[in-house]
């Protein structure tokens, strides 16, 4: 995966700032995958999606990821730092996966951008993590008799959700997190999209201010100056400055 040019962060930012973040993420992988119509990259389970964005945030802003938690226990704030690397090593290949209980199977099938994009439209938490359930479950059978997904026993609802990652086991990036504080331990969802979307915005606005003192103490235009490579921009920008 190539990373985002410098106008490419800045169209992205001023495009898709008013996107919800399903789109934002489908904003970030048309611009990058052009010849994939949009409806096969929405295709593409969230394990796919998020390693695909992964690859991004690492071809754009390099391999370390810097995030901050809260402690669900003390409330203290807690770093941490990852690797892109690590996390695109992790293997697994979307796929439908079945689940046998008590003489039922299900068989589910990995979340997409279309799933999410359902489920945003929701009225609250519990409507769209139900949606989400009802939109992955293929199929349900008792004793090889079809039977509605709406009735299931509260034993096999349980286990659905191992039976949904194992049908995209990328989808989910778990981190291990120990408060300083207070010893208590937790696991915490990694967002990809969140992170990304955070620092393209960031950049973006950080590239717009070097455009503004470039310009102004030049005269070049805004492409003139965004197709400076970095380190040049660097420079010119500290003997304006100086
Ligand atoms: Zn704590």
């Amino acid at each position: 995966m190539r990373a985002l040019t410098a106008a490419e962060v800045i169209r992205l930012w001023e495009l898709a700032s008013r996107y919800h973040p399903v789109d934002r993420a489908l904003a970030v992988l048309q611009l990058l995958i052009p010849d994939q119509h949009r409806d096969i990259l929405a295709g593409f389970s969230l394990g796919q999606r998020d390693q695909l964005l992964l690859a991004v945030r690492q071809a754009t802003f390099g391999d370390r990821v810097a995030g901050i938690d809260h402690c669900p226990q003390c409330d203290e704030t807690v770093e941490f730092e990852l690797s892109c690397d690590t996390l695109l090593a992790q293997s697994g290949e979307p796929g439908a996966a079945s689940l046998d209980y008590q003489g039922y199977r299900v068989v589910l099938r990995p979340l997409n951008s279309f799933d999410l994009a359902a489920a945003a439209a929701a009225t609250s938490l519990e409507q769209a993590r139900a949606l989400l359930q009802r939109q992955c479950i293929v199929e349900v059978s008792l004793q090889g008799e079809a039977v509605a997904s709406d009735q299931l026993p509260a034993g096999l609802q349980d286990r659905l959700n191992e039976t949904a990652l194992a049908a995209d086991p990328q989808a989910e990036i778990l981190l291990d997190l120990d408060c300083p504080a207070c010893g208590h331990k937790w696991h915490s969802l990694l967002d990809i999209v969140h992170i990304l979307w955070a620092e393209i915005s960031a950049r973006a606005q950080h590239l717009l201010r070097e455009v503004h003192l470039l310009a102004s103490a030049y005269g070049w235009s805004e492409q003139q100056i965004l197709e400076l490579s970095p380190t040049r921009r660097a420079s010119y920008l500290r003997m304006v400055s100086a």
